[in-house]
């Protein structure tokens, strides 16, 4: 199955090329529903155990660095719902309305 972000103004897919990684939302209840709200969808939005969000809605910050080196989303990281205005200051043309 493709790997899609769940943010409504993203979409942002997996493509083989891309360094954007994907996270799973958080089995903590609170975390969850700290990440609903960051991500601002939809209120019948209900997250399964494949929905994602992408990486672009985390600081460098949000990941830590394990003893093997690579990097990891911290437990407690939260999504920002920076997304629109991200795009905006890169000049990238590729935020396209799509439904
Ligand atoms: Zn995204």
């Amino acid at each position: 199955m493709v790997l899609m972000c769940s943010v409504r103004s993203c979409k942002t897919k997996h493509t083989k090329n891309s360094d954007i990684k994907f996270h799973k939302f958080p089995k903590n209840e609170e975390l969850r529903s700290k990440w609903l709200l960051a991500i601002n969808n939809e209120s019948w939005f209900v997250p399964s155990q494949h929905s994602v969000v992408c990486s672009k809605h985390f600081d460098m910050s949000d990941y830590e660095t394990n003893a093997l080196g690579n990097k990891k989303l911290k437990i407690a990281a939260i999504p920002k719902s920076t997304i629109i205005r991200r795009s905006l200051l890169e000049g990238t043309s590729s935020f396209k309305r799509q439904q």
